[in-house]
């Protein structure tokens, strides 16, 4: 598959090589088997990637292994390691403006987003350049006779399986980490959004990243996701995605190799609003957490239980400002929201809201596709929901806000009904009774908590879920651990 470019509002394109990326070479596979890679604005198909089978993942790992063997990358000092993701960093940030226009071209997200989204690449790779060094291990207290020490060792190759909603940046999370521990990795984009990590490759071979230490495997998740999850020789997957792919993964992990696991997985947010909030900063808030990204977030604050005695204006305002929200074409200037990722995914949200509509909740906006071509969802708010409807309790991953409405004053009934979910990723609480907030904040069952803020981001906070949200933390220095496991050295000394 050679290069291509595509033209869309008269802005071309340039494709990257569709190729899977196998020891630092771009190959089809041995099938010659292809998938179609769609643009969600026009439901034209823009590109055919290769579809790697297990044969071709067994390549991959084949490549990565020899890599991580020879000693090339794992055995590098951690601050060349380092060196090399800062070079892969200022490529990204070189290359801003052709990734963003493969992301907005691929996920459908505005392409302004796209810009961000691409930026905190950059960040995150330099980020963990900079702190590859400093994975150290103890000196213990052990008896006089001997030295004991601690070495943090990387796993070896490790599977990253990662979703779509934000594609390149999903990536750069487990790559940052996964590549300054020292192991190699075997990365597997979501069917629907292969493209930009695929331009990540091209620029991993102008920074100088070892054949084989990086590898891509396009495809379908039941073939190549379950692939790279059953392989005998993969030491450890990392996975963002649904929680149901995720119990797959780990079943495949226990029937094969007990390879380690970490798991990054969906959520039921809820956001609690007391009328004593600051509530054009709660509005501003949940406006964002639940409609950025077409609510295509993990963590978006998806139940909003609102205080009976500030829920009707708060909500009206939010419903306007829900109807003024600029839907359209992504490569647009001004465009706040573009489609949703594909038409499986636009049915999926739609038939929530329907479900919703028969179990009692009240539709106050959206609700119905946009009526031209592109997978257009607008925003959409349901009122009198309550927290035992299916849209209170599965995740909808779409632009749709519910509203529980609460009047109690009993605070333990509220965290309650808010840890009231099977999973556990993110919360927030918006009060200025501060011994409240920290009281509530404390009790919600959650891997990550935000009093009066919310969709708070930074490379240092660790990122991850409780419950059935996962398990292991993206970002931060935690994120090393995820991949390196612990060598206890006893020596001797004792003449
Ligand atoms: P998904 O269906 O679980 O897919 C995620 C990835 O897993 C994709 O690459 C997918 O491949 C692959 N996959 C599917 N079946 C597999 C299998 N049997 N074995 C191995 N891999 C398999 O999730 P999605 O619909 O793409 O993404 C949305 C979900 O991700 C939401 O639930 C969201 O909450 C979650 N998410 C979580 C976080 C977080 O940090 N916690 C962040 C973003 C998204 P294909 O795409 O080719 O099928
Ligand atoms: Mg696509």
């Amino acid at each position: 598959m050679a290069k291509q470019s595509v033209s869309i509002n008269n802005i071309d394109i340039e494709l990257p090589n569709c190729n899977l990326f196998i020891g630092g070479e771009f190959t089809p596979a041995l099938s010659g088997a292809t998938f179609p890679v769609e643009y969600p604005g026009s439901e034209e198909t823009i590109a055919h990637a290769a579809y790697a089978q297990p044969e071709d993942v067994d390549r991959a790992v084949s490549a990565a292994r020899q890599a991580f063997e020879s000693g090339i990358w794992s055995r590098a000092s951690a601050h060349k390691r380092g060196y090399l993701l800062s070079r892969l960093a200022d490529l990204v940030e070189k290359h801003l403006e052709p990734l963003a226009r493969l992301e907005t071209l691929d996920n459908g997200k505005p392409y302004s987003s796209a810009l961000g989204d691409i930026r905190s690449v950059a960040f995150c790779l330099r980020y963990y350049g900079q702190i590859a060094s400093t994975i150290e291990g103890e000196s213990l207290p052990v008896n006089d006779d001997h030295l004991c020490v601690t070495l943090r060792e990387p796993y070896g190759v490790c599977g990253l399986i990662i979703p779509w909603n934000y594609p390149l940046l999903m990536a750069a999370w487990k790559l940052g980490p996964a590549l300054a521990a020292g192991n190699t990795v075997i990365l597997k984009p979501a069917e629907q959004t292969p493209l930009s990590v695929l331009k990540l490759a091209e620029l991993s071979r102008e920074a100088g990243l070892p054949p084989g230490v990086f590898n891509i495997v396009n495809g379908y998740g039941e073939v190549t996701g379950a692939a790279i999850a059953s392989h005998p020789d993969i030491d450890k997957v990392a996975f963002t995605g649904s929680t149901a792919t995720g119990k797959l993964i780990m079943q495949a992990a226990a029937q094969s190799n007990l390879k380690r696991v970490s798991l990054e997985l969906g959520g039921k947010s809820p956001v609690i609003l007391f009328p004593d909030a600051k509530l054009d900063t709660a509005l501003e808030d949940v406006f964002g957490g639940i409609y950025d990204n077409q609510g295509q977030i993990c963590c978006a604050g998806s139940r909003l239980f609102a205080h009976k005695k500030i829920k009707e204006p708060f909500v009206e305002q939010l419903t306007a400002r829900a109807q003024s929200r600029v839907v359209g074409d992504p490569f647009e200037e001004g465009i706040e929201q573009g489609p949703l990722v594909s038409s499986e995914q636009l049915e999926r949200v739609h038939g929530y809201v329907e479900s919703a509509k028969q179990q009692g909740a009240r539709l106050l906006t959206g609700g119905e596709r946009l009526n031209r071509k592109g997978y257009f969802y607008p925003p959409t708010v349901l009122d009198q929901v309550s927290n035992s409807m299916t849209i209170a309790r599965e995740e909808v991953f779409g632009p749709v806000l519910s509203v529980i409405e609460f009047d109690d004053h009993a605070l333990d009934s509220i965290i309650a009904a808010a840890n009231d979910t099977d999973y556990g990723l993110a919360a927030a609480v918006y009060t200025q009774d501060m011994d409240r907030a920290l009281y509530i904040g404390k009790r919600l069952k959650a891997g990550v908590v935000w009093l009066n803020c919310s969709q708070k981001f930074d490379l240092v906070a660790p990122f991850g879920g409780y419950k059935q949200s996962g398990f292991g933390r993206d970002l931060g220095r935690h994120a090393l651990h995820e991949y390196t496991q612990i060598k206890t050295l006893w020596m001797r000394a004792k003449p």
